[in-house]
């Protein structure tokens, strides 16, 4: 399997350790994000190392691909296996980096994540609050991304860039608890959050449809592409310990765009410091 772009095979203390959990169970509507790690690896040997906005490259930077965690046993069984995983990098000191599947990876994630850094901010950028309690039958669903998240951090720890989807209970408690953040009012919350640890989770449908179709639910009305990278190019100074990128669906794009913008975003936050 080919790795992400420029990256090394073993891991660097302070470094990122990207890896893939192509999970692809609870998509409620289409399917195809187990294929999203891959084709981002691919599609990566496609991109310049160097980024003239932030004149940093790659090239400079040491990074590890792990490869792709197994998630062909029980939805229960694969979220341990990431709980797992991070913890284990935790513990050789990366900044874990993974690359979904669907949305329900990242509480997986965050639950390692909150152990290791107990005062752990987190910042999602997606179409949807991910704010249900449990979404056909299940809590563990990619509809309950960030309900899941909140058993793990602190309920004044989440913000939340770019929702225009979900329930009237789900707006409501956005509202109530202020979790709400635009582009404008990124730059005061990153110097708020001065050296508390950050997570950044992109939920790739955060985009407009017509700059990312390959997603399972899209949601026109979305971010620009200079709209996200600048979001994120805003939390340069944040202390960032860990990222994903998720709900890549890259066969529901036959042009193969989707892929090329998901690779350059994971590019941007490789480069974060
Ligand atoms: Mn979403
Ligand atoms: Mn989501």
């Amino acid at each position: 399997m080919p790795r992400f772009f420029c990256s090394a095979d073993a891991v660097a203390p302070g470094g990122f350790a990207l890896f893939g959990a192509p999970l692809d169970v609870t998509t409620c509507f289409r399917h195809g994000t187990n294929r999203g790690p891959a084709s981002i690896r691919e599609i990566s040997e496609g991109l310049e190392d160097y980024d003239p906005i932030s004149r940093r490259s790659l090239e400079d930077r040491v990074f590890a691909d792990l490869g792709d965690l197994d998630m062909s046993g029980s939805l229960e069984d694969s979220h341990n296996a990431i709980t797992e995983f991070v913890d284990g990098l935790l513990a050789k000191s990366a900044r874990p980096f993974m690359l979904g599947g669907e949305h329900s990876v990242t509480p997986a994630s965050i639950r390692a994540m909150a152990r290791h850094y107990p005062d752990l901010v987190v910042i999602q950028f997606d179409a949807h609050a991910d704010l249900r309690p449990s979404y056909e039958g299940t809590d563990w669903s990619h509809a309950c991304a960030m309900r899941r998240s909140l058993d793990f951090i602190r309920s004044d720890s989440l913000f939340q860039c770019g929702i225009r989807s979900g329930t009237r209970e789900e707006f409501e408690e956005m509202e109530r608890r202020n979790y709400a953040r635009n582009l404008n009012s990124l730059p005061a919350l990153a110097k708020t959050l001065k050296d508390r640890p950050v997570y950044i989770t992109v939920d790739l449908d955060v985009l407009d449809p017509s700059i990312l179709p390959g997603t399972g639910t899209p949601e026109p009305g979305g971010w620009t592409f200079q709209e996200l990278d600048s979001a994120l190019r805003i939390l340069d100074g944040v202390r960032l310990v860990g990222a994903d990128v998720t709900e890549l669906a890259p066969d529901l794009d036959p042009t193969g765009v989707s892929s090329i913008v998901a690779a350059k975003i994971v590019r941007t936050l490789l480069l974060h410091p």
